[in-house]
């Protein structure tokens, strides 16, 4: 994360800390909260690494000077992450009396401390309690970051006395990106993005063979829809359905043959930056090139009803059936 990219994904945030910075008004205490993937822990990695950083210019980290590699790795001495330990489920009072004890002493190497406090919401009531003092009356030059995704099961008294920055969902595009940097295969980044706004739910999406294997399927459909010689329902019978077998499956069917209608409309459209597809862009443009717009608005609107008949409990091989006989009287 720069700062770059945080105004980019966080506007509100960057220019809030940007601002403090700027000033060396930074607060004592931050809470970061927001949905998962969303670059709370990330945010707050780049401000310690701010603070120690060696060759920072105009307060940009430089990310590669032994202080930002050590504070990276956790070896900081003077940065303190907490987090549950292995599946803890709570952050127990003895790693708050820790930090506190590590926070009565000034910085070892240099005027500053940072302590970064991840899935603050699993902190026990005990600890949160023995973090109250501290926040309330901070050694000068500490800085302490609470990072949560649920806010909500924080105590109030925690939450007041921070200065609270709300992370908001990334864009489709940003979401894919970021999923990209955390180890996904782009295509299906990409998708998984264009179907949940969520980023774990993308994560897992991404990491089921089944995705795969339907993004993989609803490719074969298009193709199929496009060529007059193939006949549609068997493939339908054979290989589609018994895929897409249940409802919310289905439904993710659809979306995905949803996106690739959307791609062909904004190719057609000229706005091709953002493509779902963009892997097989040249297949989409074949087959953009052999509809009218008209014709794509047509699919879409169609796939869009089928999906509400989903929706109304219609059963989803019936769906199909109307569905692939609607699409094909729209080509010929
Ligand atoms: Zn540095």
């Amino acid at each position: 994360m720069d700062w770059q990219q945080l105004k980019d994904q966080q506007k509100t945030v960057e220019k809030v800390l940007r601002h403090a910075a700027l000033r060396h008004e930074l607060a004592h205490a931050y809470l970061f909260e927001g949905p998962r993937g969303t670059g709370k822990r990330d945010t707050a990695l780049m401000l310690a690494q701010m603070l120690f950083c060696e060759a920072a210019e105009a307060f940009r980290p430089c990310g590669e000077c032994r202080n930002c590699r050590r504070i990276a790795s956790g070896n900081h001495p003077d940065v303190v992450w907490i987090r549950p330990e292995e599946n803890a489920q709570t952050i127990k009072k003895e790693q708050v009396a820790f930090l506190l004890r590590e926070f009565a002493y000034h910085g070892v190497e240099s005027a500053h401390k940072v302590f970064i406090l991840e899935e603050a919401e699993k902190l026990t009531v005990q600890a949160e309690n023995s973090l109250l003092k501290f926040i309330e009356e901070p050694n000068p030059g500490t800085l302490a970051i609470l990072v949560t995704s649920q806010i909500h099961q924080l105590l109030d008294t925690i939450v007041s006395r921070c200065q609270v920055l709300t992370f908001v969902p990334l864009s489709d595009k940003d979401l894919a990106e970021r999923l990209v940097v955390d180890g996904q295969p782009r295509q299906l980044a990409s998708l998984a993005a264009g179907l949940t706004h969520n980023y774990q739910s993308a994560v897992d999406l991404c990491h089921e063979q089944w995705f795969a294997d339907a993004h993989s399927l609803v490719l074969q459909l298009t193709q199929r829809l496009q060529s007059s010689s193939e006949p549609i329902l068997p493939f339908i019978y054979d290989k589609f359905y018994p895929l897409f077998n249940d409802m919310p499956r289905m439904t993710t069917g659809l979306d995905l043959l949803l996106l690739w209608y959307r791609d062909l409309l904004n190719l057609q459209l000229n706005r091709s930056e953002n493509l779902f597809y963009a892997p097989v862009r040249e297949t989409l443009e074949r087959q953009m090139m052999a509809l009218t717009t008209d014709q794509i608005v047509q699919f879409i609107e169609m796939i869009l009803e089928a999906r509400k008949q989903l929706n109304a409990h219609v059963n989803g091989l019936s769906v199909m059936e109307r569905l692939m006989a609607q699409l094909g009287g729209i080509r010929s």
